[in-house]
């Protein structure tokens, strides 16, 4: 019984603090009082017969119905809800439309019972076939123009209006007495009308013209507030007794609505309901922002895939698709890397064969290929892992070594030669040149250059095969690039001088021609020998300058013989490789010679057989156009690289001169095989129909031997060395006297 008590005590309480803490809502319905006939007509609308109300579209925030939803909103639409909350009367909503001229005539139509959110004019106040609610809502209007224009200093002299807004017609034809009213359908319309400059201003509900300024495209637009007015909306029905029953209902409904209530619904379509951007508003309103953002990201993804392809490129640069060696690019990275993190003994070792072109040239270009990568195969073999190696450009190859020192590098380079030798032709050889790092800081491809340096010193010497950079090839490099730097001055100087060297026919004993050799004579006498600064030039390009200078001086100096009545005689003009590339070469030639007004075959060109070799058909190309014009063309130095006999046969040729090697011989066995290999080229070269010069040669016996083989002419000290211009201008006006 006790625990009966308790719980009906216990619930007691709960109800009580429950109703105190959570009244319940009574309906705002239940304030109202109405008469009978209200309550009658309330019932009627309960069953089935809602009142029809007309809702402005396009009006927002006051109302609008948006065209993808059936719903209608705005202040207006919520004030119709809270009427029919408070009093049970049921709407029905509907949009008025557009078409109509005003809200009154869908009324005339039978549209609806009652439009919503009419302006309380006089004129509808007075027509007795109207009847209006009470104020129902703020219907004031704004006048809208661009930023910065006066609407009176008319441009269009046209005022904006959104049709059936009758208030904004009346004021526009109060406030702008001599400007034309133009309708629009919308109120979104109007706002166009205002920005694209067709009218001068718009007349526009306050709430609507406040809510569409928000709209970023219509960014240029003001309020101009001296033309604000302020005006009541209402209800708009027909006169009808049924109607006056209803609006009766309707404003004890509106007298019932407090300040408060109805600044809770302005309130949230208005301050804390913001602009409904549509996404060109939206792009509009962040177009900068979008703009620099899609600026940036562009540059962004620009540089990454920049990078990317940097580093494809770097990873496919950094390796030898041939040997799978390092290339250069790669090497020097890989060098830099070693190089930050030891200071231990590190050595650069450059390496080459002589006559590789002419190997490929002899067997192939896959054959070359698979030359260089057997080289690569067998040096990894000796070098260790943590060594780099690379193939840097055709047979050249470069190794960084970490060894304890130089006498044990020297020892592995001599063993991994002895492999290496069994790889090549009897006349080919490795060259291999070292750089011991001593100073960390110049640049890999300096240290390259020095091991480089030491390389061509021994460059094709069988029993001198490894040379180490050193303070003697030092001095050679600063020398080089002391002659590098003068070489202008030497030629504004006139320090470059041509010598000749007489060519003798074998039988006459007779100057039949002559060589034209540089010499470089420096101011104080010194002469230096064009063995020391040729190869230079021709790494530098100096050296095409310094080919028609030597062919200028021939020039001059066969014009003097002509000029003089003595007779010339062919002079030949080394030149270099790098000519075969410049496109100007043979009009050069032509345009000098013919300056000097010199007859062509006066004139001998000569390249060396590597030259014609190295590119055929690009010799072939630029010497037969030379001998079409009439110049004689000799091939230099033949038998001295690895002799392609083809050449001499496809080669447009009119002279061939032995290489002074082949004298250049003491053992007997030797000389024997030379005589016979001399002698098959005399008959090789007459067979078809060239002329054959011998060169270096120094004693009576090789010229006896030359001689009896019917070689046709004769190049050495044992007949001349080259001479002075004065010298040789003697010896020829001897030689025509005998
Ligand atoms: P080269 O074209 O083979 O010229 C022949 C070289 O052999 C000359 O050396 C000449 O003095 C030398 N010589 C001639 N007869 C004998 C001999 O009986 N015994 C010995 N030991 N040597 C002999 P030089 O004048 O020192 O020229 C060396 C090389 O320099 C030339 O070889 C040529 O390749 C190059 N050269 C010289 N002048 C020019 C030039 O104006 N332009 C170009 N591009 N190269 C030049
Ligand atoms: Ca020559
Ligand atoms: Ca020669």
């Amino acid at each position: 019984m006790k625990k009966i008590t308790q719980f009906i005590l216990t619930m007691t309480i709960t109800s009580l603090i429950i109703v105190i803490l959570f009244p319940t809502q009574t309906s705002a319905k239940s304030t109202l009082e109405f008469t009978d006939e209200e309550k009658a007509f309330i019932q009627s609308t309960n069953q089935d017969q809602a009142l029809k109300i007309g809702i402005i579209p396009h009006t927002f925030p006051l109302s609008d119905c948006p065209p993808d939803s059936d719903g209608y909103v705005g202040i207006n639409v919520e004030m119709l809800k809270l009427i029919s909350q408070k009093t049970g009367l049921q709407f029905e909503y509907g949009r008025i439309p557009i078409e109509n001229e005003t809200p009154y005539q869908s009324l005339i139509n039978n549209e609806f019972t009652f439009v919503a959110g009419t302006i309380r004019l006089e004129s509808f106040m007075k027509n007795p076939n109207l009847i209006l609610s009470q104020r129902f809502c703020d219907g004031s209007s704004i006048c809208i123009a661009l930023k910065n224009t006066n609407p009176k200093d008319a441009k269009t002299n046209k005022v904006a209006v959104m049709s059936g807004y009758q208030a904004g017609m009346d004021f526009s034809k109060t406030k702008f007495p001599n400007h034309e009213v133009v309708f629009y359908r919308t109120n979104q319309d109007v706002m166009k009308a205002v920005r694209n400059g067709e009218v001068d201003c718009a007349m526009i509900s306050r709430y609507v013209g406040i809510y569409e300024l928000e709209n970023p495209l219509n960014d240029k637009l003001i309020i101009l507030a001296p033309y604000q007015t302020v005006v009541d909306s209402c209800i708009m029905g027909l006169n009808t007794q049924e109607n006056t029953i209803a609006m009766s209902i309707i404003n004890k409904a509106l007298s019932d609505i407090g300040d408060e209530e109805y600044n809770h619904i302005q309130i949230n379509f208005t301050i804390t309901n913001p602009y409904d951007l549509t996404l060109y508003e939206f792009l509009y309103k962040y177009r900068y922002v979008i703009f620099v953002c899609t600026v940036g990201f562009t540059a962004f993804t620009y540089l990454l895939i920049k990078l990317f392809r940097t580093q494809k490129d770097k990873a496919i640069l950094s390796k030898d698709s041939v040997t799978g060696a390092y290339s250069e690019l790669g090497f020097e990275l890989a060098v830099k890397k070693v190089l930050q993190k030891s200071h231990s003994s590190l050595f650069i070792t450059v390496f080459d064969m002589s006559y590789f072109s002419s190997y490929n040239e002899l067997h192939g270009k896959d054959k070359g290929d698979e030359l260089l990568k057997k080289i690569v195969e067998i040096v990894c073999s000796f070098i260790s892992e943590q060594d780099i190696i690379c193939r840097s450009y055709a047979d050249n190859f470069i190794v960084l070594s970490c060894k304890d020192n130089l006498e044990s590098l020297i020892q592995e380079i001599k063993a991994a030669n002895a492999f290496l030798n069994e790889l090549l032709d009897s006349r080919m050889v490795f060259s291999f040149g070292i750089y011991q790092i001593t100073d960390y800081s110049i640049p890999v491809s300096k240290m390259i250059d020095f091991a480089s340096i030491a390389k061509k010193k021994i460059k094709g010497d069988a029993d001198n095969y490894i040379c180490v950079f050193n303070d003697e090839l030092r001095k050679k490099n600063i020398n080089d690039v002391k002659m590098l730097a003068s070489f202008n001055k030497a030629i504004a100087n006139k320090e470059f001088v041509a010598y000749y060297q007489p060519k003798f026919d074998v039988n006459t004993q007779k100057v039949i021609g002559a060589e034209a050799l540089v010499r470089w004579i420096l101011n104080d006498g010194t002469v230096i020998p064009p063995i020391q600064f040729i190869e230079l030039f021709e790494k530098n390009g100096q050296i095409q300058r310094l080919d028609f200078y030597m062919l200028e001086q021939t020039c001059m100096f066969q014009k003097s013989l002509i000029e003089n009545n003595i007779q010339p005689i062919p002079i030949s003009i080394n030149f270099s490789r790098v000519h075969l590339y410049n496109e100007d070469f043979v009009s050069h030639i032509k345009e000098t010679v013919e300056r000097f007004n010199i007859p062509k075959y006066l004139i001998e060109i000569e390249c060396t057989e590597t030259v014609m070799t190295y590119n055929t058909e690009l010799s072939i190309e630029i010497l037969g156009q030379l001998r079409e014009l009439g110049f004689k063309i000799a091939m230099d130095d033949f038998g001295k690289a690895y002799s392609a006999l083809n050449t001499l046969r496809s080669m447009p040729l009119d002279i061939v001169k032995l290489d002074s090697d082949f004298f250049n011989t003491s053992s007997i066995e030797e000389i024997k095989k030379s005589r016979k290999i001399i002698q098959a080229i005399v008959s090789l070269v007459h067979d078809l129909s060239l002329k054959l010069v011998a060169e270096g040669v120094e004693t009576e016996k090789q010229y006896l031997f030359l001689k009896d083989i019917g070689c046709d002419y004769i190049q050495g000290y044992y007949f001349s060395k080259p001479l002075e211009e004065k010298v040789f201008l003697d010896l020829i006006t001897k030689n025509r006297k005998d």
